[in-house]
């Protein structure tokens, strides 16, 4: 018997039907790949808009696309095992409204509702079980991978390794990732968040390592307002709430922050409680909200500034980025900031060493002692003329040994850059997956392509020998 519950949740009793359908949808990409005759670039489209900082000059939209948009099935929940298993198109607004059915969510749930499972681990994942599991990656079991010989690999911490832990992070460089499993953990209906405000940064990190310590929080992240305001959102699941807030119109969570020292939230609700914006909302004012508050959210602003990428500024976009500082290097970094940006808030999310990834050079983790660390994003700095900040934030991640993830603006040198980002471990993977270079290398993708700026050698496929 087949089930239809929801649009794009299938789960069947008949796995043949499920995975010949699956089946011929891999045919389809492998046999684009086996067969292309063109020597454009290749990389991807699907129904929802990326969600990387739009660029006015992105040569990505020029390229020989793979169209990923039938690959939007959920296909199958495990309430036992407590996994899950889909196809890299689904959003994760549609898997915890799944997942949600049986008291049971993904680990990790970025906050905006349609960023994808495929994209998020491709490029990057964070959210507030982060100080205890790390990224979204991380809590994957198993992914299939197409390569750009059209061959179907399986890869897991068993089956081709490296592979699996180099998935991570190449933003669609090493192959088509067409499928994959994750953990689930159990969720009671709400989210009790306590916000707990501290003057000092030390005091602040001391809770911070207080709750990653200790079992009690289930959810933890916090927002920097000034330099003797801090707020650290310690989120727990609860059975019962006396009231439930509801953040999708009128007000916005992230100005419920500094002002409330308590809240409930329904846990779909907690999840996506960052979904119209992290540290700034608009439109601010009350008639704005009144008229357009429903409509102006994550996706509704990516697809317009994708769409319209043409009137983005040439120069000094406002920053939006995501910095890892060390735990033990925040104060130094804290400093220079508060110095050199002064802009608030800062969203801050902790985040577990879970143990040292592949796609960081050994020289990198040497520099690192801590077991945690600290995301600091920041959204919507203005840029002056003469002074670009992206870079002078890529200058001063170097001095703490710190990291950011590559959806943004991206300016380091190519030697800088090897010198984070491991040339090693990411070569021995490209060999297998695209040795041609269909697909560019991770460099000249996020560094290169996506600000408009020429490959920097000769010929494609030529850096990386
Ligand atoms: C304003 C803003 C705020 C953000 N906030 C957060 C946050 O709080 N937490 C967080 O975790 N992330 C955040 N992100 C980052 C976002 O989650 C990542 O950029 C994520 O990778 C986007 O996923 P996506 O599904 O939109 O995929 P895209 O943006 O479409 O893809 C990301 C990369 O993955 C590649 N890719 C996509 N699908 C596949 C596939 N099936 N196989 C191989 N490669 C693939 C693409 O080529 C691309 O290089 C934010 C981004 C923006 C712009």
């Amino acid at each position: 018997m087949q089930l239809e519950s929801e649009p794009g949740v299938l789960w069947s009793e008949e796995p043949s039907w499920q995975d010949a359908r699956h089946a011929a949808k891999i045919e389809r990409i492998a046999r684009q790949l086996r067969h292309r005759t063109r020597t454009r670039p290749v990389s991807f489209k699907k129904k929802t808009p990326p969600h990387q900082v739009p660029k006015r000059s992105d040569q990505r939209r020029n390229d020989e696309k793979i169209d990923l948009s039938d690959l939007d099935q959920i296909l199958e929940i495990d309430p036992v095992a407590r996994t899950c298993t889909v196809e890299p198109a689904v959003t994760f607004d549609e898997v915890v409204r799944a997942t949600l059915r049986y008291g049971l969510v993904p680990i990790i749930v970025p906050e905006h509702k349609t960023i994808t499972l495929g994209g998020s681990v491709a490029g990057c994942s964070i959210e507030s079980m982060s100080f205890r599991y790390g990224g979204f990656h991380d809590t994957c079991l198993e992914y299939e991978l197409i390569t750009a010989r059209g061959d179907v690999l399986h890869c897991s911490p068993d089956q081709h390794p490296l592979i699996f832990q180099m998935i991570h992070g190449s933003f669609g460089t090493l192959g088509v990732l067409s499928k994959l499993r994750f953990r689930l953990v159990p969720a009671s209906p709400y989210v009790h968040v306590r916000n707990e405000t501290y003057e000092t940064l030390e005091a602040f990190q001391q809770a911070i390592w207080r709750h990653f310590s200790s079992e009690g929080a289930d959810y933890l992240d916090g927002q920097i307002f000034s330099p003797t305001k801090h707020v650290l959102c310690v989120g727990r699941f609860v059975e019962r709430a006396p009231y439930v807030s509801r953040y999708d119109w009128l007000k916005a969570y992230c100005e419920s922050i500094p002002r409330l020292s308590e809240d409930y939230l329904r846990t779909y609700d907690y999840l996506f409680r960052y979904d119209r914006g992290v540290t700034h909302v608009f439109p601010r004012s009350p008639v704005g909200r009144a008229l357009f508050g429903k409509l102006v959210h994550s996706d509704s602003v990516l697809r317009a500034a994708d769409r319209f990428h043409r009137f983005l500024p040439k120069k000094n976009p406002s920053v939006i980025v995501d910095l890892f500082v060390p735990f033990s290097r925040t104060a130094e970094f804290m400093d220079w900031y508060h110095r050199e940006m002064h802009f608030y808030p800062v969203w801050c999310v902790p985040y577990r060493r879970m143990w040292d990834y592949e796609w960081l050079t050994p020289r990198w983790w040497a520099g690192v002692n801590d077991p945690l660390f600290l995301d600091l994003a920041i959204y919507g700095l203005k840029q002056q003329s003469d002074r670009n900040l992206y870079k002078e934030f890529e200058d001063e991640l170097l001095q703490v040994n710190g990291t950011k993830t590559l959806i943004s603006y991206n300016y380091y040198d190519e030697q800088t850059f090897w010198s984070i980002w491991n040339k090693d471990s990411y070569q021995a993977v490209k060999q297998l997956t695209d040795p041609n270079n269909i697909f560019r290398d991770l460099y000249t993708k996020t560094c290169r392509a996506a600000l408009g700026l020429p490959t920097q050698t000769a010929a494609a496929g030529a850096s990386l020998h």
